[in-house]
């Protein structure tokens, strides 16, 4: 069957198809072959040549508290002594815990913290590239960080002064696809609450951006906040009614703009988010829509409701299709009491 007959019959068949990756028997279309928790991945599939194999470790947390450093330590060890290593990394946001929110001098130290383990632990000759978070944002909680808005690395700035980034959103490719990196958040600085939207000048440069990759190129969209999600309904922030309401901080508002887009371009084949800390995966109008679990689980008190700690591997064949997996490194959070606090991603 034909790429094009099979997506045609898995649009046919179902409008939606929601599928926790936990689960057996799935809906999974053709262009992915597998998804599933393991504790070390499987090795790829015989058939199709596989052109890249790249993590998205999401939402880690880093704090020198309830042994933070030495859960991300042990996760980017457990990646890269894997049999087959990942020969790309791309991070998923919330990085440390939590610029958003803490003064200046405790951020510059997480920031330090955060950059020393991933140095420590990952070959230089692994590309290393960064989604920003709502945690990543310095000031947005200006009260909680002593900010006065008028510090040179307020906001965004302390984030792409850090990784030495020009903007928040940006593209790349590698090995015959295309990567495209996006900011989740059209914050105004200086409020901590936030609406998850591309913001308007952002959302011009991605439309060009998928407009200039030839139709022939797959693409993978990264985003902090889901575009779409189930396991969003699983939220704590939900209204407290039979209503199921959804957070604008825990999906994208922006969502069926990313509809009308992604419909012009076929091409876009996976899009990879975190920020809830829960693993799911959605299949809609022909794109997959992955949000990984966290590298701390619950900010390192356990797994966030039954998604453990851990990190994806993502396998990219040249026919644009690919395998995920969900890789846990078997951290035992301490104390392990999996408390399922009211937080913000
Ligand atoms: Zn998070």
């Amino acid at each position: 069957m034909s790429d094009k007959a099979s997506r045609r019959d898995f649009i046919k068949s179902t409008a939606i198809a929601i599928a926790a990756a936990t689960a057996g028997g799935v809906l999974v279309p053709k262009q992915s072959r597998a998804d599933q928790i393991v504790s070390a991945p499987v090795p790829p599939a015989a058939s199709g040549q596989r052109v890249l194999r790249f993590s998205h470790p999401t939402d880690i947390h880093v704090q020198p508290e309830l042994r933070g450093s030495e859960g991300m330590a042990s996760a980017f060890q457990h990646m890269m002594s894997l049999k087959d290593p990942p020969q790309m990394i791309l991070t998923g946001g919330d990085l440390p815990m939590d610029t958003a929110a803490s003064d200046a001098t405790r951020s510059a130290m997480l920031w330090k913290l955060f950059d020393g383990i991933l140095k420590d632990n990952v070959p230089a000759t692994i590309p290393i590239h960064h989604t920003i978070g709502n945690h990543d944002i310095w000031g947005r909680d200006m009260k909680a960080c002593g900010a006065t808005g008028n510090e040179p690395y307020f906001g965004k700035q302390w984030f792409l002064d850090n990784f030495h980034y020009e903007k928040t959103y940006y593209s790349f490719n590698q090995a015959g696809w295309h990567f495209i990196v996006l900011d989740s958040f059209d914050v105004v600085p200086h409020e901590k609450a936030y609406s998850s939207r591309i913001a308007a000048e952002q959302w011009e440069w991605f439309a060009s951006d998928l407009a200039a990759t030839p139709s022939t190129t797959p693409i993978v969209v990264v985003t902090h906040i889901p575009i779409i999600s189930v396991a969003a309904f699983f939220s704590r922030k939900m209204a407290k009614s039979d209503d199921i309401i959804i957070s604008r901080q825990n999906m994208h508002v922006d969502r069926k703009k990313f509809d009308t887009l992604f419909a012009k371009y076929p091409n876009v084949k996976l899009c990879l988010s975190g920020h809830l800390h829960l693993l799911d995966r959605v299949e809609y109008n022909g794109v997959t829509h992955i949000c990984d679990g966290a590298v701390c689980g619950d900010k390192w008190v356990g797994p966030r409701q039954r998604t453990p700690e851990g990190y994806s591997i993502i396998d990219l064949y040249a026919d644009g299709s690919f395998d995920h997996q969900y890789v846990t490194y078997g951290w035992k959070a301490e104390p392990a009491t999996g408390a399922d606090k009211d937080i913000d991603g």
